[in-house]
């Protein structure tokens, strides 16, 4: 079986001015120095993505935006491109995160995209899939995830999809305090890596590291990381806490 590194991300969503946000990425750099076999990645908000970005130069925590415009540059008053976040020291970029979905009509098709362009501008993108509770209520959860994979990695190559990595955050448990139980988690990841084997085969499916999302915070992280499909976590609320969030971090190495 391939061995996948674990993958931990802060969304740290509309919190956090430049100075705030350079704190908390040097509390988390320090609390985090000795974990090895793992890959960290803070998003800020785009206003502070160059504080922490230094704040962070020299560490292997990488940095993203929560979300990127499909152009590279041009007339798009109030976007964030992959291009651009690449020239601010980004290496990663969030796309389709169910708020972007939910506020502001973010669809898997633009979100298909958006992955163009981060791939064009050399930023690895987590692109984020999940149903709503009446969704999950009504038997819906893999006909929603699949449609959300169908249309966001259309036309993607297959070594694209290989290299991207993929969040499964369903939205009832994102900011609810509710969170998946394992056996759910682990159901969908492996519904995900079943269906990552029928578009890019088995080899390259085993390669693709799928985080989960929802309420994860460190009385909850190790039960879900130690899930067999479940290679990491995409953190919010408890992301906001230095102390916390490296407490993830170590469960996601020795879950
Ligand atoms: C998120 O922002 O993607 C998220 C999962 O938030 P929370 O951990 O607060 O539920």
């Amino acid at each position: 079986m391939t061995r996948r590194t674990p993958f931990l991300a802060a969304n740290w969503k509309l919190h956090l001015g430049p100075a705030e946000s350079a704190r908390l990425a040097s509390d988390i750099r320090v609390r985090t120095a000795d974990l090895r076999d793992v890959t960290i990645a803070i998003f800020p908000t785009a206003l502070s993505i160059t504080a922490v970005v230094d704040a962070l130069r020299g560490s292997s925590i990488g940095v993203g935006p929560q979300e990127i415009e499909a152009a590279p540059i041009g007339a798009w008053t109030g976007a964030n491109s992959a291009t651009l976040c690449r020239a601010a020291g980004c290496e990663f970029a969030l796309v389709g995160h169910s708020e972007r979905r939910q506020h502001y009509g973010e669809t898997s098709q633009r979100c298909n995209q958006r992955l163009f362009a981060a791939f064009a501008a050399g930023l690895v993108p987590i692109y984020c899939v999940g149903e709503t509770l009446g969704e999950r209520r009504a038997g819906r959860v893999e006909q929603v995830v699949g449609d959300q994979l169908s249309a966001g990695l259309d036309r993607l190559e297959s070594d694209q999809i290989a290299s991207l990595t993929l969040a499964y955050e369903p939205v009832w448990a994102i900011g609810t305090g509710e969170t998946a139980t394992p056996e759910q988690a682990q159901q969908v990841h492996a519904f995900i890596r079943s269906w990552l084997a029928a578009r890019i085969g088995p080899t390259l499916a085993g390669q693709v590291r799928i985080q989960y999302g929802g309420s994860v915070k460190p009385s909850n992280a190790a039960e879900i990381l130690s899930q067999p499909d479940v290679d990491g976590a995409l953190v919010g609320g408890a992301s906001l806490d230095a102390a916390n969030f490296a407490a993830i971090a170590m469960q996601a190495i020795s879950p």
